[in-house]
C-alpha cells in the first residue's frame, strides 16, 4: 500500500465519509502556527452510523478464532511498522513532538497489537467445585461488545493503540473519538485497518465535537463500554455521564508523579532518568515527573548536574535534525506553564534555568529548572504538563513519602536508591499505580499502565489490560447424574 497520508474524512464501516453537516475543524501544526488541513465536525448522527456499523460487525468478530483475530492484529502491528516514518511525520506535524519520539511512539503502539494478539489466545475460564452434586460450575469470558474509546492528543497513536488492541484481541469491536487536536494519527488506523484487512465495521473513527459524540456513546444501548484517556475534569464528567446508563468505564487519567532522590542514590543515574521522566514530549506525559523531592545532602549537588544536563536540551520544531523539544501543543498549554512558573517565583521558588517563553515563539517554553520549591505552589498540586521541573527539599524517607502521597492523583512515581531495603518500603508505601525504582521510563506493552485514586480506573496493556474488555460470565451445569 501507498504510505498513509492525512485523511480528511471520518472512518465508518471501511468508507471514508463527510460530517453530515459538512462541517469541519482545522488542525494547526503547533510548531509554526500554519493550519495543515481540516477534518470533519462529527457529532451525534455521526457517531450513531460508526457504533451500529461496530454492532453489525461484532457478532462475527467475536464468533471468529482468537488464532484467526490475532493474525488480522499481527497484519496491523506489520502495516504499522512498514509505514512507520510516514505515520511518525503526521504524527509531528500535528502535535509537535520531535520525529525520532514520534518514532518511537509508532513502534510502542505497534507493540500492542502483537502483544494482545497473544494475550488474545489466552483468554482462559475456570471450572469451579460445585457445592452441590451432580453440578459444574463453568466461568468463561466474553468480549464486552462495542466499546467507545475517547483519546487524548499527547501520544496520538499509542493511546489509541493500546486500547484498539486490547479490544480487538478479546473480540470487541470500536468507535475511537482522537483529539481534535491530533485527528490524522487517528484516521491513518482507518488505512492501516483495511491494510491488515479487518472486516467493515470493526475499527470506526469519528473526528469532531466531544461533547456530543461522548453523549451518544454513553446513550447510545449497542455501546457497552467507554475507555477514556485524558484530563481527570473530562474523566470525571464522562465517569457521570456513562453511568447514568450503566456503562462500564476505563479511565486513565491525570498524574502529579513525584520523582524521590535519596542520599544513597546514584546522582548521574538519577539526573539520566530525570531527564527522561520529565523532558520526554517537553514535558507532556501523563507520567512525567512534576515534583523533584531530593533529600537534602544531596540537593546542591542533584541540581547542578540537572541544570547541566537540561542545558544540553535543544528546542525546535520537531521535525528538525537533533531537536529534543518540541512545542507545546498551542498557547493554553503555555500559558498554564507560564502561571505554574510565575506562582512558584512569587512565592519564593529560585528560577534555576529557563523560566520564560522561548525565543522561538509561538507555542515554545524554555526547558525550566525551579529550586526551593514548597507545597503551597502550584506546581505541588497540579499536574505542569509542560518542561518545567521543580525541586523540593526533604530530610528522611517518611517526609519523603508523605510528600509524595500528599496528592489526589496517583498514576507514576519514580524513586532512586540504592538501599534495597528502602527500595521495597517506597513500593509498598507509596500510593501510586506504577512506581519505577531507579527508572525513569516505566511504559511497556507487558505491564499494567494505569492510576489509582484520582487518576483513573483500569489497566491497560499486559494480561490485566485484556480484562478490561471482557465480561466474566458463570454457568451452572445441573442434572448431570451422581
Ligand atoms: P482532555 O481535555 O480531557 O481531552 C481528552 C479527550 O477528551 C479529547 O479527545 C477531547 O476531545 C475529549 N473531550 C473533551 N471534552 C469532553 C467531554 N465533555 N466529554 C467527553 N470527551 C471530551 O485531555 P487532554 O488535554 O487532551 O490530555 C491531557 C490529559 O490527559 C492530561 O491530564 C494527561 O495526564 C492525561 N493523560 C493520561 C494518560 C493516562 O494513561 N493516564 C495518558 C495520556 C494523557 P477534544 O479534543 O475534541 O476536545
Amino acid at each position: 500500500m501507498a504510505a498513509p497520508v492525512k485523511r480528511d474524512r471520518l472512518f465508518i464501516d471501511n468508507e471514508w465519509r463527510r460530517a453530515d453537516s459538512g462541517e469541519t475543524i482545522a488542525v494547526a501544526n503547533p510548531a509554526t502556527g500554519e493550519v495543515i488541513g481540516t477534518v470533519p465536525k462529527g457529532a451525534r448522527a455521526e457517531t450513531a452510523s460508526a457504533i451500529e456499523a461496530a454492532a453489525r460487525a461484532l457478532p462475527e468478530w467475536r464468533r471468529r478464532t482468537a488464532q484467526d483475530r490475532a493474525a488480522h492484529m499481527l497484519r496491523l502491528h506489520d502495516a504499522l511498522m512498514d509505514h512507520r516514518d510516514a505515520l511518525a511525520a503526521i504524527l509531528t506535524e500535528e502535535m509537535g513532538k520531535p520525529l525520532a519520539e514520534a518514532r518511537g511512539e509508532i513502534a510502542h503502539g505497534a507493540g500492542f497489537f502483537k502483544w494482545f494478539a497473544e494475550e488474545g489466545r489466552r483468554i482462559y475460564g475456570d471450572i469451579i467445585p460445585s457445592p452441590w452434586a451432580d453440578t459444574r460450575i463453568v466461568v468463561s469470558k466474553h468480549p464486552v461488545g462495542v466499546v467507545g474509546a475517547i483519546t487524548p492528543w499527547n501520544f496520538p497513536n499509542s493511546m489509541i493503540a493500546r486500547k484498539l488492541a486490547a479490544a480487538l484481541g478479546a473480540g470487541c469491536t470500536m468507535v475511537i473519538k482522537p483529539a481534535s487536536q491530533t485527528p490524522y494519527s487517528a484516521l491513518a488506523f482507518g488505512d492501516m485497518a483495511m491494510e491488515a484487512d479487518l472486516p467493515a465495521g470493526v475499527v470506526n473513527i469519528v473526528t469532531g465535537a466531544a461533547s456530543e459524540i461522548a453523549a451518544e456513546m454513553c446513550e447510545n444501548p449497542a455501546l457497552r463500554k467507554i475507555t477514556f484517556t485524558g484530563s481527570t475534569a473530562t474523566g470525571k464528567k464522562l465517569a457521570a455521564q456513562a453511568g447514568a446508563h450503566m456503562k462500564r468505564v476505563s479511565m486513565e487519567l491525570g498524574g502529579n508523579a513525584p520523582f524521590i532522590v535519596f542520599d544513597d542514590a546514584d546522582l548521574d543515574k538519577a539526573v539520566e532518568g530525570a531527564m527522561i521522566s520529565k523532558f520526554r514530549n517537553s514535558g507532556q506525559t501523563c507520567v512525567c515527573a512534576n515534583r523533584f523531592l531530593v533529600q537534602s545532602s544531596v540537593y546542591d549537588a542533584f541540581s547542578e548536574k540537572f541544570a547541566a544536563a537540561i542545558a544540553e536540551l535543544k528546542v525546535g520544531d520537531g521535525a528538525e535534525d537533533g531537536v529534543t523539544q518540541g512545542p507545546l501543543i498551542d498557547e493554553d498549554a503555555v500559558a498554564k506553564v507560564e502561571e505554574h512558573v510565575a506562582d512558584a517565583a512569587r512565592k519564593g521558588g529560585e528560577v534555576i534555568a529557563g523560566g520564560a517563553r522561548h525565543a522561538l515563539g509561538g507555542a515554545f517554553f524554555q526547558p525550566t529548572l525551579i529550586g526551593g520549591a514548597s507545597s503551597d505552589m502550584q506546581i505541588f498540586r497540579d499536574e505542569t504538563f509542560g518542561p518545567v521541573a521543580a525541586m523540593f527539599r526533604f530530610e528522611t524517607e517518611d517526609e519523603a513519602i508523605r510528600m509524595a502521597n500528599d496528592t489526589e492523583y496517583g498514576l507514576a512515581c519514580y524513586a532512586y536508591t540504592n538501599d534495597l531495603g528502602r527500595a521495597w518500603r517506597l513500593n509498598d508505601a507509596l500510593e501510586y499505580g506504577m512506581v519505577g525504582i531507579n527508572q525513569g521510563l516505566i511504559s511497556t506493552e507487558v505491564a499494567p499502565f494505569g492510576g489509582v485514586k484520582a487518576s483513573g480506573i483500569g489497566k491497560e496493556g499486559s494480561k490485566y489490560g485484556v480484562e478490561d474488555y471482557l465480561d466474566v460470565r458463570y454457568a451452572l451445569f445441573g442434572g448431570l447424574g451422581r
